[in-house]
Parts: structure tokens; C-alpha cells; sequence
């Protein structure tokens, strides 16, 4: 049976086995996917070990997808211009990065959520690791625009500057966001998991905004209740997650799951 994990640091509260577990059962693929703890600082000989031994393929998140890029000896032209991988499969002797985060992204927003990305303004919060990830192809998508909007605004700059040659895009401080109407702001900072409360200098937000935080369930509830504040509608991203998941998947299977039920089941728990 091949052998999957998501390796992370913490990973015990992870959902990604169960959802690999649901797209496993529905499709008949016969898989074995676990948690992989690794100690900060560890994480090529840990993913080297799993690989050597056989293992088929690995999720990775916090704080190691960097490592997993860097570790990796091919990668997707969409895992090279994110810097980072969340997807690494044994390939023919070789190790694949990929990353599935931005894929991820765009399904949940287009086919859960029916938001039309195409020719809107966008504003994205953030320029994290998450941020990088999600920008192919959410530029990809073809928005109007997407303005990057960061606390540190040299980097929300460097991230305008990396991905210009494929689409309008411009970078800026929390503080200097451009005063004009979004069609969707996407929060990619940190501060939803850390329960802090995003520090937006105004409000970003109107009656026909869609809000979307990447992080999920209880964390995710100030931002989501600032933008319906404003008349916005908003979700979490706990359907990016399971979109992901349903990319990996399909990436190393080769068949395409469905995701609406496990994704109900997990609504329906972290509601
Ligand atoms: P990083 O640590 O790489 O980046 C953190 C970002 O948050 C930076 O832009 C940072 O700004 C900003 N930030 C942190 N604290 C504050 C604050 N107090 N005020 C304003 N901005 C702040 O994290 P990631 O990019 O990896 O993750 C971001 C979020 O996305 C997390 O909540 C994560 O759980 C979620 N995520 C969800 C996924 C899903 O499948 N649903 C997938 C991937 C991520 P600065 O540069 O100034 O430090």
C-alpha cells in the first residue's frame, strides 16, 4: 500500500489524513496516509528517512515549506515562483515539489463559493508564505487587478515586483491601501490563527464584497465578523483546504475526488 504523510510542527491537529482518508474510500484507491511530526530544524534528514523507506508521498505545512521546496530535486513552475512547496511526491528516483495551496484557493472561491474572480478588483492581505503560494493562480484567474496589502510593505512590494509578468498587480502597507471598492479581499496574514485581530487602517470592506479568510472555523471569526459588519459576504478556508487536498490527491493518484461531501461533514463540525 503506499505510504502518505503531512508533515508539520505542530501537525496533531491536521484534517488532512481524514480528508485523504474520504477521497481514498470514494475513489477505491488503497492508500496509507498519517501525520508526521519533525522537529524544527530537521526537516530534510526526517523527509529523507520517509522517502528512502518508500513512502509515495508528503503534505507539508507550517513551518516547513520552504524546507520542502528547497529539498525537493524537481518542482512545478508554480511551486518555483511561490518559493515553497506543499506537495512533494517520490517520482522515478526523483523528488517532486509542487505547490496546490493556490489551486486550492481558486476552486473553493469558483466552484464552492461561486465568487467570479475574473475582472475584479482584489485585494489580498498578507505576503507571507500562504500569500506567495496563492498568487499564480489566483493571477492566473485574470482579476482586474490584485493589490497586495502587507504590514511590512517592503514585502508586499518585492511579491508585485515577483509576479508582474502575470497581471496587473501592485504592492503597499496595511496603511496605504488604495481607497476604492474590492470585489474580493482575501486575508492571508497570520492573525486570524493567532487570535489577533487584523489592524486595517479603514474599512476595506462594502455590500458587495466577498471576504475570505484562509484560516478556518473559531480562528477565522473576527475577520469574517468585520466584513459582514460592513454587508460583506464571507467564508473561511476550510474549503481551500480540502481543495488542496483534492489537487494532492489527484497529482499523485491520477483521479480527481469529490470534495463536497467530506467538505459538508467538516462544515458541519467547524461551524
Ligand atoms: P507567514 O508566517 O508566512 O506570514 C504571516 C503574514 O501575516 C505576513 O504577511 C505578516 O506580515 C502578517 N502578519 C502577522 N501578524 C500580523 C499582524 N499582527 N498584523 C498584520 N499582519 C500580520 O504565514 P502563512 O502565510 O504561511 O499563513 C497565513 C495564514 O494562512 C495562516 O492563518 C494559515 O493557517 C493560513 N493558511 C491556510 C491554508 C488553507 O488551506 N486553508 C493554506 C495555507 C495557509 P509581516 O510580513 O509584516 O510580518
Amino acid at each position: 500500500m503506499d505510504r502518505y504523510v503531512v508533515i508539520g510542527n505542530p501537525v496533531a491537529h491536521s484534517l488532512s489524513p481524514r480528508i485523504h482518508a474520504a477521497f481514498a474510500r470514494a475513489t477505491g484507491e488503497a492508500i496509507e496516509y498519517t501525520r508526521l511530526l519533525v522537529p524544527i530544524g530537521e526537516f530534510a534528514p526526517s523527509a529523507r528517512a520517509f522517502f528512502d523507506e518508500g513512502g509515495a508521498g508528503a503534505n507539508v505545512t507550517l513551518p516547513f515549506k520552504l524546507d520542502a521546496y528547497r529539498f525537493a530535486t524537481r518542482r512545478s513552475a508554480r511551486a518555483d515562483l511561490a518559493g515553497a512547496a506543499n506537495f512533494l511526491a517520490s517520482r522515478g528516483g526523483a523528488i517532486f515539489a509542487d505547490n496546490t495551496d493556490g489551486a486550492g484557493l481558486v476552486a473553493d472561491l469558483t466552484l464552492n463559493l461561486g465568487v467570479t474572480v475574473r475582472g475584479g478588483n482584489v485585494l489580498l492581505l498578507g505576503a507571507g508564505g500562504a500569500a506567495r503560494g496563492v498568487l499564480a493562480p489566483l493571477l492566473e484567474a485574470q482579476p482586474l487587478r490584485v493589490v497586495v496589502a502587507n504590514r511590512t510593505a517592503s514585502r508586499a512590494l518585492e511579491l508585485a515586483e515577483r509576479f508582474a509578468a502575470l497581471g496587473r498587480i501592485e504592492g503597499c502597507g496595511l496603511d496605504a491601501i488604495p481607497r476604492e471598492r474590492f470585489d474580493l479581499v482575501i486575508n492571508a496574514t497570520s492573525t486570524s490563527t493567532h487570535g489577533e485581530r487584523l489592524a486595517l487602517e479603514r474599512a476595506v470592506f462594502s455590500s458587495s464584497t466577498f471576504a475570505y479568510d484562509m484560516a478556518y472555523g473559531a480562528a477565522a471569526r473576527p475577520f469574517l465578523e468585520q466584513a459582514r459588519g460592513h454587508g460583506a459576504r464571507a467564508s473561511d478556508g476550510l474549503g481551500m483546504l480540502v481543495e488542496q487536498a483534492a489537487e494532492s490527491f489527484a497529482l499523485w493518484r491520477g483521479k480527481r475526488p469529490r470534495t463536497e461531501a467530506i467538505l459538508a461533514e467538516l462544515r458541519s463540525e467547524n461551524a
